[in-house]
C-alpha cells in the first residue's frame, strides 16, 4: 500500500512536469517563430525599399542578405556567394508569384538550418529578389538553453516528491497500520485496547468504526469461546459415548466415553465402521441416514451393553448418543432368573400339591371335600398359568430377536395348531374356531403361537354360548394381516384403550371365573412390538371384538 501510494504520486508529479515542460517548449518556439517570421519579413522591406545596385550589406553573422536576378543567379551576397541557380528556391518561386512566404531548411552554402523571405524588387532594367536569411538556431536556443534547468528542476521535485510521499504515506498509514495489528490480535483472542484518535476527522471517524466492530468482534469471539470451552467440557466428562456422523456416515465429532467404549484414538473423519463392524448398528445407521429418520437400537460391544438413540437432524448431521445400560441388563438379566427360578421352585411344590389333591378328589366319597378339591385344583391351574405368563412376558421383554432362532412361520398351520389346543375350552363354552386363508411370517414359531393362542383364547373366553371365533389371514405385497374376531361380549370404549396393559381386566371377576391371568394381551402387545407389527382393536359392547394385527413385510 505504501510502495504504491509512492509510486502513484512519483509518477503522476513526473508525467504532470513533464507535460507542462513540453508544453512550455513548445509555445516557446511557436512565439519565438512568430517573432522571428515577423522580424525577417520587417528587415527584408528594409532591403527592398533601399535597395540600389550599388547597396551594399553589412557582414552581419546572424542576417544573410542575397540578391539574385531574374535569371537566378547570386548578383549579392552579405556572407558567402552561392553559385547554384536560385530561381527555383521556395522562397523565390513564392516571390515571383507575388506570393512571398517564409521558409525553413538547411543551408547547402550555410550547411546549417535557416529562416527564408524574399521578396521581388523592380529595377531599371527588369527586377531582381532580395532574401534574407536568418539561422533559426536563434529562434530554438531558448528551448535548448531551458532544457538542462528543467531537468534539474525535474528531478529536484521528482526527489521532493518521493520524500513527501513517503512521509505523507508514513503519517497516513500509521493509524490502518495499528487497526492492522488491532484486528490481528483481535482474532488471535487477545484482548487489545482501542486505537487512538488521530488529527483527521475524517480518519477518526473510520477508526471509531473500526474501534467499535473490533470491540464487539472481540466480545463475540470470547463468547464463541466460552461456549466452546463448555461444550467440549460437557462433551469430554459426559459418560454416554457422543458420535456425530455426516450423512456418508464419516465421524464428525467423537466424545472422548465414546474413544473409550470402542477403543479406538482418533476416529474423526473416519467411516463408522472405524467404531465397530456390527451389521446392526451400521444398517441402523445408514437406514437413518437414507430415511432421514431417527432410531433407537441395542448395541453390544466388547461384553458391554448400550442403548444407541440416532437422531437425524436438520443440518444432514446423525447425533448418536450410546448409552451404557450393562447394569440394566445385568439386573433384568438376574431379575429374569430370578423369576425362572421361582416360578420353577414354586411350580414344584405346586405339582405336588395338584398331584395330592388329584388324590383327594378320586378317593373321597365326601361330596363337600370333593368340591373344595376340585377349587384347589383350579387355584393350581391358574397360578400355573400366571407363573407361565409371567415368565414368558419376562423373556420377551428381555430377550431381544436373534436373527439365527427366526423362521418362515405359517400362520394358518399355527392357527390350526391353537384350535386343536383350544378344543376342550370350545367345548366347554360351546364356542366354535373357524380359521381361513394363508400367510406367513418371519419370527420365532413359539411368539405366533403365543400371539394366536392369547387372542383366540379371549375370542372363545369372553364370549356367549354359541358364539364364534373368526381367525383370518391374508397376505399381500407389503405385509401379512392376521385378524381374530369373535361375536362375543365385546368391550365398552372406555376400557378399550387400556385392556392391553398388564393385570388389567375389564370384569375381574369373570376374568377369574374364565381362568384368565391379566397378562394375555400385554404378552400379545410385546410380542407386536418386537416385530414391528401394527395392532388394532375393533369392539362394540355387546357386538363382538376384532383384534387386526398387521405385519410388516
Ligand atoms: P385375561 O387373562 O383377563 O383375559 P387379557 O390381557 O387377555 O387378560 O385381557 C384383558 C381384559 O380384556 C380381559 O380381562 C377382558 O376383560 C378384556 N378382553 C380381552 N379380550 C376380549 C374379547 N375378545 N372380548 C371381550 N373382552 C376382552
Amino acid at each position: 500500500m505504501k510502495k504504491k501510494l509512492i509510486l502513484f504520486n512519483v509518477i503522476l508529479t513526473v508525467v504532470v512536469l513533464s507535460l507542462m515542460f513540453a508544453l512550455g517548449l513548445a509555445v516557446t518556439n511557436s512565439n519565438n517563430t512568430a517573432l522571428s517570421e515577423k522580424k525577417i519579413k520587417e528587415l527584408t522591406a528594409v532591403y527592398c525599399a533601399n535597395y540600389s545596385p550599388s547597396l551594399t550589406f553589412p557582414a552581419d553573422g546572424d542576417v544573410r542578405v542575397t540578391v539574385i536576378d531574374e535569371t537566378g543567379a547570386v548578383i549579392k551576397d552579405s556572407l558567402k556567394i552561392s553559385d547554384e541557380n536560385h530561381l527555383y528556391r521556395d522562397e523565390i518561386e513564392a516571390a515571383a508569384n507575388g506570393h512571398p512566404t517564409v521558409y525553413i531548411r538547411n543551408s547547402d552554402t550555410l550547411g546549417k538550418e535557416m529562416m527564408y523571405y524574399a521578396e521581388k524588387v523592380q529595377t531599371d532594367t527588369g527586377y531582381v529578389f532580395v532574401r534574407v536569411a536568418i539561422p533559426t538556431e536563434s529562434i530554438r536556443s531558448y528551448a535548448v538553453k531551458s532544457v538542462a534547468p528543467m531537468i534539474a528542476i525535474l528531478l529536484g521535485v521528482w526527489l521532493c516528491s518521493v520524500v513527501a510521499s513517503i512521509l505523507l504515506s508514513g503519517v497516513l498509514l500509521k493509524p490502518l497500520k495499528q487497526v492492522r495489528e488491532n484486528l490481528v490480535e483481535v482474532a488471535s483472542g487477545t484482548y487489545r485496547p482501542a486505537v487512538p484518535a488521530t488529527g483527521d476527522p475524517d480518519i477518526n471517524s473510520i477508526l471509531s468504526a473500526i474501534n467499535d466492530l473490533s470491540e464487539k468482534l472481540q466480545n463475540s469471539m470470547l463468547d464463541a469461546q466460552n461456549e466452546r470451552r463448555k461444550s467440549n467440557y460437557v462433551l469430554s466428562n459426559v459418560t454416554d459415548g457422543i458420535a456425530v456422523f455426516d450423512k456418508d456416515l464419516n465421524l464428525v465429532i467423537a466424545n472422548e466415553s465414546l474413544k473409550k467404549i470402542f477403543s479406538v484414538t482418533a476416529p474423526e473423519g473416519k467411516h463408522a465402521e472405524v467404531l465397530t463392524a456390527d451389521p446392526a448398528f451400521l444398517s441402523a445407521l445408514s437406514d437413518c441416514a437414507e430415511k432421514k429418520t431417527d432410531a433407537i437400537f441395542p448395541l453390544e460391544t466388547e461384553g458391554r451393553y448400550f442403548l444407541c438413540t440416532a437422531r437425524y437432524t436438520d443440518s444432514t448431521m446423525i447425533v448418536a448418543v450410546l448409552s451404557d445400560v450393562t447394569q440394566t441388563k445385568e439386573s433384568e438379566k438376574m431379575r429374569l432368573e430370578f423369576f425362572a427360578n421361582a416360578s420353577h421352585e414354586l411350580k414344584t411344590p405346586l405339582t405336588t400339591v395338584k398331584g395330592f389333591n388329584d388324590m383327594i378328589s378320586l378317593q373321597t366319597t365326601d361330596s363337600a371335600i370333593a368340591d373344595y378339591s376340585a377349587r384347589i385344583g383350579k387355584e393350581i391351574d391358574r397360578i400355573t398359568r400366571l407363573l407361565d405368563d409371567m415368565l414368558d412376558l419376562s423373556k420377551l421383554e428381555n430377550t431381544p430377536l436373534k436373527p439365527e432362532n427366526l423362521t418362515q412361520v405359517s400362520l394358518r398351520e399355527i392357527a390350526e395348531e391353537v384350535k386343536e389346543e383350544l378344543t376342550p375350552l370350545c367345548r366347554q363354552k360351546n364356542v366354535q374356531i373357524f380359521t381361513e386363508g394363508e400367510g406367513s411370517v418371519n419370527a420365532e414359531r413359539e411368539h405366533i403361537f403365543q400371539l394366536i393362542k392369547n387372542l383366540a383364547e379371549n375370542g372363545v373366553r369372553y364370549n356367549s354360548e354359541g358364539g364364534n371365533v373368526q381367525i383370518s389371514i391374508s397376505a399381500d405385497p407389503e405385509g401379512t394381516s392376521l385378524s381374530v374376531s369373535d361375536n362375543g361380549i365385546g368391550i365398552d370404549a372406555a376400557n378399550q384403550s387400556r385392556i392391553f396393559e398388564r393385570f388389567y381386566r375389564v370384569d375381574k371377576s369373570r376374568s377369574r371365573a374364565t381362568g384368565g391371568t391379566g397378562l394375555g394381551l400385554a404378552i400379545v402387545k410385546h410380542i407386536c412390538e418386537l416385530y414391528g407389527a401394527k395392532l388394532t382393536l375393533k369392539s362394540k359392547l355387546g357386538d363382538g371384538t376384532t383384534v387386526l394385527v398387521r405385519f410388516p413385510i
